[in-house]
């Protein structure tokens, strides 16, 4: 099946959003003892519908293949761990840090989605990476200096390790994230408008109301004042509250709020059809049926309707289908 962008109200054929990612895990033999950390996932299903931008920094930053295994080193609590050789001790921090300011550098010009690092890494770990006192106590605390890095430069940017992708609410999150930054990058891309924001927060307000009632709230004033002077300032703020929104996966309890508001479309539904679908709502509240069977009805309801506004909404399609996620919680 051709690879596509998710539908949206003007979707048109379009690069495929660009994500970095670590590059052992599409398979490459750059891994300390020459080996990979490939992910099928990534490599086989993903890259259909992807850009990979690949990235290795241990590689990139002169260790070569094989090399000693680096770690994780407090010296200074006020300072980010140093990076060192758990053989020799060598401080690779200062090479890896003039490194980084090189390669975000140059990953700011490409347009990125989407990050997937590999997790436990030194360079490359995002979560709860194991960083180590100077007396050699562990604790797990820590972001690979990479990953660190990356965060600094790219806040909005979704990112993800390859070891949490195995959880599907997850995986389904990091993809809708991706797929909706890249609607709203190539909006601001293209120049965007009072209009266009008005317009792009009405498809994704289902979206946004399933993941984070709160930022939903905060959402709303300032589309309403997107005529006004500081248009800008106003798409960042709303880039940065969106992606937020977002980070949350959606859990049951927003989903249901979601969906309560699409059946307002369907009051003129057949109270058999009426009642199948509040039975299966109730058995997604109770967590008998994925989110996938409920989701299905609402979808097949309303494509028999004129109702423009409900079928726009990217809640109906975060990811593309073919993707066949949306089938969780
Ligand atoms: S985890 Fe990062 S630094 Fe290590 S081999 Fe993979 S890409 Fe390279």
């Amino acid at each position: 099946m051709a690879p596509s962008t998710p539908a949206t109200a003007e979707a048109a054929p379009r690069p495929l959003p660009k994500v970095g990612v670590s590059r052992c895990l599409l398979g490459d033999e750059v891994r300390f003892d020459g080996g990979h950390k490939q992910s099928r996932f990534i490599r086989d299903t993903l890259a259909t519908y992807v850009t990979f931008v690949r990235v290795c920094p241990e590689l990139e930053v002169g260790m070569g293949v094989p090399r000693e295994t680096v770690r994780l080193v407090q010296v200074d609590p006020d300072r980010p761990p140093r990076v060192r050789g758990t053989r020799s001790d060598t401080d690779w921090t200062d090479r890896m840090e003039a490194w980084a300011d090189t390669r975000l550098a140059s990953l700011q010009g490409m347009g990125l989605r989407g990050f997937l690092l590999k997790r436990s890494s030194p360079s490359c770990g995002l979560f709860r990476m194991k960083v180590y006192l100077e007396n050699g106590m562990p604790h797990h605390a820590g972001q690979g200096l990479f990953a660190r890095r990356l965060c600094e430069a790219f806040p909005n940017l979704p990112m993800e390790e390859e070891g949490r992708l195995g959880d599907a609410r997850l995986r389904e999150n990091f993809l809708t994230r991706v797929f909706v930054y890249d609607d709203w990058l190539t909006l601001r891309e293209q120049g965007a408008s009072a209009k266009a924001l008005v317009d792009f927060h009405a498809r994704h307000k289902l979206l946004v109301l399933a993941h984070d009632q709160a930022r939903y709230r905060q959402l709303g004033p300032l589309v309403a004042d997107a005529g006004k002077p500081g248009l800008e300032a106003r798409l960042d703020a709303y880039e940065a509250l969106l992606m937020a929104a977002l980070a949350k996966p959606a859990k049951r309890r927003g989903n249901l709020n979601a969906m309560e508001h699409l059946c307002g479309f369907l009051k003129d539904l057949p109270s058999a059809d009426k009642a199948e679908l509040r039975a299966q709502m109730t058995a997604y509240r109770e967590g008998i049926v994925p989110l996938a069977v409920p989701m299905t009805l609402l979808r097949h309801h309303l494509r028999h309707r004129d109702h423009g506004w409900a079928l726009g909404q990217r809640y109906l399609a975060p990811t593309p289908p073919e993707l066949g996620l949306n089938a969780v919680l």
